[in-house]
């Protein structure tokens, strides 16, 4: 089981969009997929259109009150089941977190769906605190949206940064699939610069070759919950975008299958 944890330092980068998204293209492909909502402000599943905190997931699993294999959603796609954070009350979130990164927890909930699924997605909270760098610790892959802006190049340097120091401390087999750009607006002359750079000073395939464009179409998405329609009844050619990262993603699983690179020397 690939367990890809979908973190940034930044808030409003397009993390849950792109976790959603990835996470039905690569279920349409036939991998039995999960998505795992690590954020308690709840917003994957109101993208899914699933009712806000409605349903127990993980906070209840935190307290013993239910068993995982018992608050797994199904979706529309039989490959894809999505893990919600549950019943979290915006002023217990402390004590969510808390629970959350206890030592092993996360881990430990990881370890009962081994055999349940290929691949699981961690929909990560904004910033590099406790939250990520549990699930950095408890996955065995990184993806990083971000977003082509002039402080675009200091951000890839601090991920690199702690993704090698979560490697040497904590977990030897976290892999860097990439950095996908997001929010892309061609028309911004600024985002094309920033881009190149990007690609220029981060050559060995940091930046993955896949784009996410910026487009309307994904905040309608989420406001009306609907990805799904969207996704499968017509697909645009924007469900096409996704096709494509998830084969750049599934190629560097297979490329990689679980070893360290050296990519960020
Ligand atoms: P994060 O999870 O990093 O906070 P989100 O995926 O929730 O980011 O995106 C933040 C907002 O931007 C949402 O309203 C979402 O609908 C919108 N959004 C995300 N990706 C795009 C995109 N490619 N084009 C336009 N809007 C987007
Ligand atoms: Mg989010």
């Amino acid at each position: 089981m690939h367990v890809i944890c979908v973190a940034s330092q930044k808030g409003g980068v397009g993390k849950t969009t792109i976790s959603l998204n990835l996470g039905l293209a690569l279920a349409r492909a036939g991998n039995r997929t999960l998505l795992m909502e690590l954020d308690a402000q709840g917003s994957l599943c109101l993208s899914l259109g699933l009712p806000d905190r409605a349903r127990p997931g993980i906070a209840e699993v935190l307290t013993g009150a239910e068993h995982i294999g018992n608050v797994l959603l199904r979706t529309r796609d039989p490959q894809l089941h999505v893990l919600s954070v549950g019943r979290v009350d915006p002023t217990t979130v402390a004590g969510f977190e808390e629970a959350l990164t206890r030592t092993g927890m996360l881990t430990g909930m990881l370890s009962k769906l081994e055999s349940e699924f290929d691949i699981v997605l961690l929909d990560c909270p904004a910033g590099l605190g406790k939250v990520t760098s549990r699930a950095l610790e408890a996955a065995t892959h990184v993806l990083s949206p971000l977003q082509a802006e002039p402080l675009a190049l200091r951000s890839v340097g601090q991920l690199l940064a702690l993704v090698d120091r979560v490697r040497a401390e904590k977990n030897p087999r976290l892999t860097l699939i990439g950095i996908v750009l997001s929010m892309f607006d061609r028309q911004t002359p600024a985002s094309l610069e920033v881009a190149e750079t990007l690609w220029t000073r981060f050559p060995g395939g940091i930046i993955l070759d896949s784009v996410i464009p910026r487009d309307e179409v994904f905040l309608e998405a989420s406001l009306r919950g609907s990805p799904l329609l969207l996704m499968q009844k017509r697909p645009p050619p924007l469900a096409r975008v996704f096709d494509q990262l998830a084969n750049d993603v599934l190629d560097r699983l297979d490329s990689q299958s679980g070893a360290a690179t050296e990519e960020d020397d």
